[in-house]
């Protein structure tokens, strides 16, 4: 079916012709293949950037040059973008990132892909191109690299993690042995990458929707303790009952949940890890929130659960609560204190989803009002009386809270 979509056709029409060649590679033609939902539509072509653009502007398409020193244009049909690339071969690398330059022979740009299954090509009248032995390699879900393993790889070290990532998502049985052993030869040079790439495909890998016999292979390798030393110790053993508990739950797969799944739950660890591989602010914040919001204990009142989510915020109480119950779930079986606590926390789980936050009636306002002169005094006056408030479960309304004033001015 996303073959014949109308903009695709639109665009092979429009490239392939006056000497021009497109064909659809990569993510779209490997999905298709293998009965899975195609996402985005990249093309490769033998016409330049140039003249690429040229020929949708004549056709009244939108064309961005996204990555235009790649020889990369996306073009815009309806509002969905489809990335087109001129045919590249390999000039020279520094095993950080392959240097390109353009060409017209599909071979070559087969050969320079790192996967057999990211190789194939489907042309203009929908027949599946196959020059490095892809489709077989689809046929046994087999994530193997094309060519010598060693050489790919020495030519772009972020394939190593490309191996386990395509092999969490699309491998079947074992990875590729010749793959596996290059990738573990090539481990001490994962430092030489740079952090965002590094973080970027660990999550695509951890988002799969069952990471678990990547990330073993991963730390068979000792590519895993590369990457993420933290996991050394704690193991990945807590990732089967996460995964076991999405799927009984409805919970959708997010990769910092399952990172937090196999890291210590210890602030200076986890900020040295979220540093090492440059995380964003937001998603430090996340895991910090791992080693600093309370873990409901079995017997936590509704009260004290309560005040936790108006301290910690929802999100992070969401987070940690899911954790503990998919732990807990893995070990119900003949045991009735893991099955009482899997129970309580599911009703905790739901309660903090269903939370809405109570607002703090009073304003800093009210504090100067009450007679406090403008400044530090008053925040201070304000987070005593919210305190307060907390702990009485919210019950003080602002009638309460404004008798209270006078002494917690004086104090
Ligand atoms: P996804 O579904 O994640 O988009 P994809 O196969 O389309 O999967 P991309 O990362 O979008 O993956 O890359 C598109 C294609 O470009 C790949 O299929 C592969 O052929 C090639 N490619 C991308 N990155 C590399 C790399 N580091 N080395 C060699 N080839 C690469
Ligand atoms: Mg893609």
């Amino acid at each position: 079916a996303w073959f014949r979509d109308p903009a695709l056709t639109r665009l092979f029409a429009l490239l392939h012709a006056d000497g021009g060649e497109v064909r659809v590679v990569g993510g779209a033609v490997r999905n298709s293949l293998m009965g899975l939902p195609v996402g985005d539509i990249d093309l490769a072509t033998t016409l330049v950037p140039e003249v690429v653009v040229e020929r949708a502007k004549a056709a009244g398409i939108k064309a961005v040059p996204t990555g235009i020193e790649h020889g990369t244009v996306t073009l815009v049909i309806d509002g969905t973008g489809f990335e087109v690339t001129t045919l590249r071969r390999d000039v020279e690398t520094d095993g950080r990132r392959a240097q390109v330059a353009f060409g017209t022979d599909w071979q070559v740009d087969a050969e320079r892909r790192d996967l057999t299954i990211n190789a194939l090509y489907v042309d203009e009248r929908g027949e599946v191109i196959d020059l490095v032995g892809g489709l077989a390699d689809i046929e046994t879900k087999t994530v193997r690299f094309i060519g010598d393993a060693d050489t790919r790889i020495a030519e772009d070290y972020l394939r190593v993690l490309r191996f386990f990532r395509f092999f969490a998502h699309y491998g079947g049985g074992r990875p590729d042995a010749a793959g596996l052993k290059a990738c573990a030869r090539a481990r001490d040079r994962l430092k030489t990458l740079s952090a965002e790439r590094v973080w970027s495909e660990m999550k695509k890998l951890l988002v799969a929707t069952d990471p678990g016999r990547a990330l073993l292979w991963m730390r068979q390798s000792g590519v895993l303790t590369e990457i993420l030393p933290e996991t050394e110790k704690w193991g990945i053993d807590a990732i089967p009952g996460l995964i076991a508990a999405e799927q009984a739950l409805g919970w959708k797969p997010e990769a910092l949940l399952r990172l937090a799944a196999i890291v210590p739950k210890d602030v200076q660890r986890l900020a040295t890890l979220s540093e090492r591989l440059r995380l964003s602010k937001a998603e430090a914040a996340y895991l910090e929130r791992f080693a600093l919001a309370p873990k409901p204990g079995d017997s936590v009142t509704d009260a004290v659960f309560d005040r936790d989510l108006y301290r910690f915020g929802t999100e992070g109480i969401i987070a940690v609560v899911k954790l503990e119950l998919a732990a807990a779930r893995s070990n119900v079986e003949g045991n009735p204190k893991s099955m009482a606590r899997a129970g309580r926390l599911s009703v905790l789980l739901g309660r903090a989803q269903k939370y809405e936050r109570p607002r703090f009636p009073l304003t800093g306002g009210d504090v100067m009002a009450a007679g406090a002169d403008a400044g530090p005094k008053v925040g201070e006056a304000l987070r005593k009386l919210e305190d307060e408030w907390i702990s009485s479960s919210f019950s003080m309304d602002r009638e309460k809270l404004l008798a209270r004033l006078p002494e917690i001015l004086k104090s």
